[in-house]
């Protein structure tokens, strides 16, 4: 099977490590790790206002983030095994195509970059060219990571974004969503929630990815 993967908060452990970066900056408060979440910069609107959270974002993009972030526990294992086992892998990240060296610099640092067929980042022509400078846009991720779904005839997509994961299940093609707090809420056919990433080599092994 093709399997397209997302790196942040499904290969890469990002979101925690972002948030803790964002309260040290603005001396804010965080609830417990297991319910961090992207929805609580939100919730600091009154504190850090959207303007200064997207400046923050790309100051914070712009800098060592990438660079610097973890894996998830299991990720190497698991490529390992599914692509020992055959199948083929394509990491799909909606980071702009000008972070690419640090990106593939980071994969190959953790020793991961071999195992993926293609790197894909989002090309500029994929940002709303009206949209905040900085801005998450979700809605154009969705669309271009559907499309590069599509062209590469994937049959499953990891992905964690419950908007970016709606777009990719209305393509056709199947999601393997990572459970986070941040997307509790996805729900579609082809959209099937899983823990973490002995889940996902569980459902190859057993199922043949079906
Ligand atoms: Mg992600």
């Amino acid at each position: 099977m093709k399997l397209g993967i997302d790196l942040d908060d499904v290969v890469a452990v990002a979101c925690v490590a972002y948030l803790k970066r964002f309260a040290a900056e603005y001396s804010v408060e965080l609830p417990d790790e297991e319910s961090l979440g992207w929805h609580l910069l939100d919730t600091f609107e009154h504190l850090v206002p959207r303007a200064e959270r997207d400046r923050f974002r790309t100051r914070t993009y712009d800098g060592t983030f990438f660079a610097e972030l973890e894996t998830y526990d299991g990720v190497s294992g698991a490529l390992d095994s599914i692509v020992n086992a055959g199948h083929e892998i394509h990491f799909i990240t909606a980071r702009s195509e000008r972070r690419r060296v640090v990106t593939e610099t980071w994969l190959r640092e953790k020793d991961l970059l071999r195992y993926a067929q293609t790197v894909r980042l989002k090309p500029r022509g994929d940002f709303i060219p009206t949209a905040r400078p900085g801005a998450y846009d979700p809605d154009s991720s969705g669309r271009y990571k559907a499309r590069v779904a599509r062209e590469l005839g994937l049959d499953a997509f990891c992905e964690d974004d419950p908007v970016v994961a709606e777009a990719i299940a209305d393509a056709g093609v199947r999601v393997w969503l990572f459970d986070r707090p941040w997307n509790r809420d996805a729900e579609h056919r082809l959209i099937r929630r899983v823990r973490d990433w002995a889940d996902v080599t569980g459902i190859i092994a057993r199922e043949g990815g079906a």
